[in-house]
Order: C-alpha cells, then sequence, then structure tokens
C-alpha cells in the first residue's frame, strides 16, 4: 500500500477531483524528475516525497478549487520555476493550453524534459521576463487566466501578469498567510493595470496546516500601452501612488 497515493487520491476526491492511474503515473514521474534534476541544479527546496505531493502538486491544484477549471481554455504561468502550478494542474485538466514564462533558461530545459517525458501537448515554455514577453502581440491581452506563485509581491507581481490576461479574464495570485498588506500597497498599481480584486479565497494546506490564499483579480479592459515597464523596472519601482 503506497500511503503517500492514497492520501493524495484522499484529498483530491474531498475536492471533486478524481486521480486516476494514468494522473498518478504522471504526477510520479513528475516526482522523480523534479528530484533528479534537483541534484544538478536548484529546482526546489522541498524534496521529501509527501512534501512535494502536499506542498507543490496538492497546493498547485488548489487554483482549480476557486477556478472553473473546465471554462479556462488558455492558461499562463509567469515564473513557473519547476512547473508550478502550471503543470500539476496540466496533468488533472489536460484541455488547458499553457503557457509558461521564466527567467532562468536551465528551468526551461527542465521543463522542456519534463513535458515531453510526460507527453504533454500545448504546453509552451518560453524563455524571458515577463515585462519582454506581454509586448509580444501573440501573447498580449490574450490568456483567460494568469496565475503565479511565490514570484513576487503583489504591487510589481500586477505589472508582470495582468498584461497577459484578456479583457474579463482572470488573474490568480497564489500567496501565502497574509495578504491584506500586500493589497493594499498593490491598490494604485491594480488600478493602473485595470485589474479589480474580485475575491480572496483563504484555504489551509493539509498536513501541516499552513494558510494560503489566492487573490483573483478580474481584468476590465485592455492594458495601457505604457505598460508593462522596461525588464527590472516594476520589481526595482513597483506602481504606487
Ligand atoms: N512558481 C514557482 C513555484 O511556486 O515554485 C517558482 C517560484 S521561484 C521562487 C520564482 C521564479 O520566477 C523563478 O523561476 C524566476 O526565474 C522567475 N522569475 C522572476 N522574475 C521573473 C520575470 N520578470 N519574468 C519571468 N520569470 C521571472
Amino acid at each position: 500500500m503506497d500511503e503517500v497515493k492514497v492520501r493524495f487520491a484522499e484529498l483530491l476526491r474531498g475536492k471533486g477531483l478524481e486521480l486516476t492511474e494514468a494522473h498518478w503515473e504522471q504526477y510520479e514521474t513528475y516526482f522523480q524528475e523534479l528530484v533528479s534534476w534537483n541534484e544538478k541544479m536548484n529546482l526546489t527546496g522541498i524534496t521529501e516525497r509527501e512534501q512535494v505531493y502536499i506542498k507543490h502538486f496538492y497546493d498547485s491544484l488548489s487554483l482549480s478549487f476557486y477556478v472553473p477549471m473546465r471554462e479556462v481554455a488558455t492558461l499562463a504561468d509567469i515564473g513557473s520555476g519547476a512547473g508550478f502550478p502550471s503543470l500539476p494542474l496540466k496533468i488533472m485538466f489536460p484541455h488547458l493550453q499553457v503557457t509558461i514564462v521564466d527567467s532562468l533558461n536551465k528551468r526551461i530545459q527542465f521543463l522542456n524534459h519534463l513535458v515531453s517525458k510526460l507527453g504533454l501537448e500545448h504546453v509552451r515554455c518560453i524563455h524571458g521576463r515577463a515585462e519582454d514577453e506581454a509586448r509580444k502581440p501573440m501573447l498580449r491581452d490574450a490568456f483567460d487566466l494568469a496565475t503565479a506563485r511565490a514570484v513576487a509581491r503583489l504591487n510589481a507581481l500586477n505589472e508582470l501578469c495582468l498584461p497577459f490576461v484578456k479583457p474579463g479574464g482572470l488573474f490568480a495570485a497564489m500567496k501565502g498567510s497574509n495578504p491584506e498588506e500586500e493589497l493594499k500597497e498593490a491598490a494604485f498599481s491594480l488600478q493602473t493595470l485595470r485589474g479589480e480584486v474580485e475575491a480572496v479565497e483563504r484555504f489551509e494546506l493539509p498536513v501541516e496546516q499552513s494558510s494560503r490564499h489566492i487573490l483573483l483579480i478580474r481584468k476590465t479592459g485592455n492594458t495601457p500601452k505604457a505598460y508593462p515597464r522596461k525588464a527590472g523596472v516594476p520589481l526595482k519601482q513597483p506602481l504606487m501612488k
């Protein structure tokens, strides 16, 4: 009996998600590749099997508890690192057309290898800065859903992510325990980049019971021409009044 498998399946069932054998094989391959490549490059500080399943896979899937994934066709994952949250979501929701943008080429190499090993279709991994990529007509104001986990504070993150979202689409920022301060300091950047907070969802990560938040931000119009600013500027000088 594989306890990690039983526990993971139970947790997902509690959220209405059925873990099939095919999903399980893909998650296991993901885990093995992650740990093996992590010996050669820095992908994650979390390598213990159950921890990877909870803190990376389940945490990534938590986005689907609050966003109806079956209504989402195109997903942009900004600063995806080792593929979080988009690749665990892609395994569970194979219809998603995923675009990953990350500025570190080594991580993109890992992701390209992983995507082919998992046999995933309609996943493109772009090596670049979000600020530059969001200027490309194919990617600008184009996605149903953009997301990011552990990339930057919200006032800067808005400028990295909202430009990818089409008017009417969603930006879902995956945050840790206390987003209130970040939300306050992000009011001006939200307004400037045509974002409106629609909901703040809170949940507990199983096992360690640490709290997580998902900020759901609706895009209300096209991105103003001046944004995003040059690469590096959003992080150095976040939009503030
Ligand atoms: N989202 C992943 C996770 O939750 O495990 C990775 C988080 S890691 C701390 C942040 C990632 O964002 C890194 O892989 C880094 O290369 C990427 N990143 C930082 N600034 C970026 C930018 N301006 N454009 C694209 N990627 C960026």
